[in-house]
């Protein structure tokens, strides 16, 4: 399932994100507010359990989420959304999975891996603001399931088509939510028109 986004708040600040005049801080907080905008979208069959809670005035039944869930940012780029979505479930738990790309093979390489010994959620979400390649993707999918995790989803802000397709093939049962989907990706593997480094932005790096 790919599913782009055709919000109206997604596209307005997806044309903030994209302007190269836009500053560090704003491209920050741009990448949170869609990261959460995003996560609202994806998060929409999380399952839920039913409570009552007391109110100042009578009992209530009511539900709460009962799936335990886990955020996957792909560093570097992938902590500006990462942190925005716990603010929507501060519950969550956080895996860090260091994924960069060799800029002269293009292939992912782990230099980086916190996940606890043994999966303690329900569902992963991975997130990172660009799907490009899909290699840092895919490879970091291959990881969660090989560490038991049965239940995958995929955010991001902007996808190649190239991305969508290596990650349609290799994990066809993850579900991708996307900001939107670009015209391909340039001999450097950049998205086109994308937004340039989404981690050199967010950092002011550049
Ligand atoms: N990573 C980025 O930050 N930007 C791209 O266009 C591709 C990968």
């Amino acid at each position: 399932m790919v599913h782009v986004s055709t919000h109206p708040l997604v596209r307005h600040k997806i044309a903030l994100l994209r302007d190269a005049d836009t500053d560090p801080q704003t491209f920050r907080q741009l990448v949170g507010e869609l990261g959460q905008i995003l996560f609202y979208e994806a998060a929409t069959d999380l399952e839920l359990t039913p409570v009552t809670v007391r109110t100042p005035l009578a009992d209530c039944p009511s539900e709460v989420i009962w799936e335990r869930v886990g955020i996957v940012p792909i560093l570097r780029a992938g902590l500006g959304m990462a942190e925005a979505m716990l603010r929507v479930l501060p519950k969550a738990c956080v895996w860090h999975l260091g994924i960069f790309r060799d800029h002269s093979t293009h292939q992912p390489v782990t230099y980086y891996n916190k996940l606890p010994p043994v999966p303690n959620v329900d569902v992963g979400f991975v997130v990172d603001p660009m799907l490009a390649t899909g290699g840092s993707a895919s490879a970091t999918v291959a990881i969660l399931k090989q560490w038991g995790l049965k239940k995958v989803k995929f955010i991001g802000l902007i996808a190649a088509p190239e991305g969508v397709t290596v990650m349609r093939n290799d994990h066809p049962d993850v579900p991708l939510y996307l900001g939107a989907m670009d015209s391909h990706l340039n001999d450097d593997a950049y998205i086109v028109p994308g937004l340039g480094d989404a981690g050199d932005r967010q950092f002011g790096t550049a």
